[in-house]
């Protein structure tokens, strides 16, 4: 790999975004754990649904001592909506570990940042380069299709093993007295210019030392190979409602996919069988009155596919404990598709 250019490229990204840089509430502050806060809500997130969510978060929880022992119940809730509740799980057993093992103070090196809870290659450099100004490599997404696009790199992007030499480019590249603009730069410039489908080379300030440019093959890169195939879920979810106006919830597991967030039954509908049936059976539930569908959607997830009737029916429970108040429904962390059935039925 030829590097020739490299103290062009690092003074006019550096300088691009200085001078561009969105206005985002992360970047008015050095202060690690918000940066570590902000870096784990904007892994698959959107930056504008991420934008209230932080807010709110480094308002209730502003140091690593007032988020460590938060209860789970609190912090899902607070994360309720942005969906991968594992990453809130992982953030506060991370940074329990910063407050008994470093005093509250978030290490500033890699060996070291690296061993938290849930701190992958990724968030461990923007940690480093963005609070510390450290010389270090954050490679996500975006910053694999600027430099696929800047350095022809024809490596397919979807194997574990090409990060390396992504990471390794960095490394080369990164300004060393401006780490953390030369990394937000990449990751801006792959947000905003350097877009998958139509990057806008006219506006780019790196367009000169770019090789896809010059080729005219941008639009060709990053190779990235096919996902595998999405997983089709079908299921009946039954808003059970009791003659008091209270409605039956469960909570979902401790493991797996979300773990621990609250939900209406959830019956999974196979070939021949009556979802009914196994609603009565599997909770012990009377039904009196059948309402019928009040709502039919799906919701993707990264590898599958919920595809959702929720339908309301009147009925009791042998089990008064299962049912809860619109009030207490309220204060329970629930994952996106059930509140969309809870918003349709209040
Ligand atoms: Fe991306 Fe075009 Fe800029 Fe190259 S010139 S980095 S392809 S926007």
């Amino acid at each position: 790999m030829n590097y020739e250019y490299t103290e062009e490229f690092r003074k006019e990204l550096v300088e691009w975004f200085n001078r561009e840089k969105r206005d985002l509430p992360w970047r008015h502050t050095i202060d690690p754990y918000k940066i570590w806060v902000s870096e784990v809500m904007l892994q698959q997130t959107r930056v504008d649904t991420v934008i209230p969510y932080y807010n709110r978060f480094v308002e209730k929880f502003p140091t690593p001592q007032t988020f460590a022992y938060a209860p789970e119940e609190d912090i899902l809730k607070m994360w309720e909506g942005l969906g991968y509740y594992s990453r809130v799980r992982n953030l506060q057993a991370g940074v329990r570990e910063v407050v008994e093992t470093y005093g509250g103070v978030v290490p500033n090196n890699r060996v070291d940042i690296s061993k938290l809870k849930g701190v992958g290659p990724y968030t461990a450099g923007a940690v480093l380069s963005i609070a510390y100004g450290r010389p270090e490599h954050a490679v996500d997404g975006n910053v694999m299709r600027v430099l696929s696009r800047v350095l022809h790199i024809y490596d397919d992007i979807a194997l574990p093993k090409t990060k390396k030499i992504f990471e390794e480019a960095v490394t080369e590249l990164i300004d060393p007295n401006n780490a953390s603009s030369f990394n937000q730069g990449l990751m801006e410039l792959g947000a905003l210019i350097c877009t998958p489908t139509s990057p806008k080379c006219l506006l780019c300030p790196v367009r000169e030392y770019c090789r896809a440019f010059e080729a005219g093959d941008a639009t060709e890169l990053p190779v990235k190979t096919k996902k595998t195939k999405m997983k089709n879920l079908h299921y009946k979810v039954y808003i059970v409602r009791d003659n008091e106006g209270r409605y039956l919830l469960e909570k979902r597991d401790a493991n797996g996919l979300l773990a621990n967030m609250w939900q209406f039954p959830m019956i999974e509908m196979k070939k021949g069988e009556d979802a009914l049936n196994k609603l009565i059976q599997q909770y012990d539930v009377k039904v009196k009155v059948k309402h019928g569908t009040v709502l039919t959607f799906k919701h993707i997830f990264s590898h599958l596919t919920w595809h959702i009737e929720a339908e309301l029916v009147e009925g009791e429970a042998t089990n008064d404990e299962k049912f809860f108040t619109r009030e207490q429904i309220e204060r329970l962390p629930m994952p996106v598709p059930m509140l969309k059935i809870w918003n349709e039925i209040k």
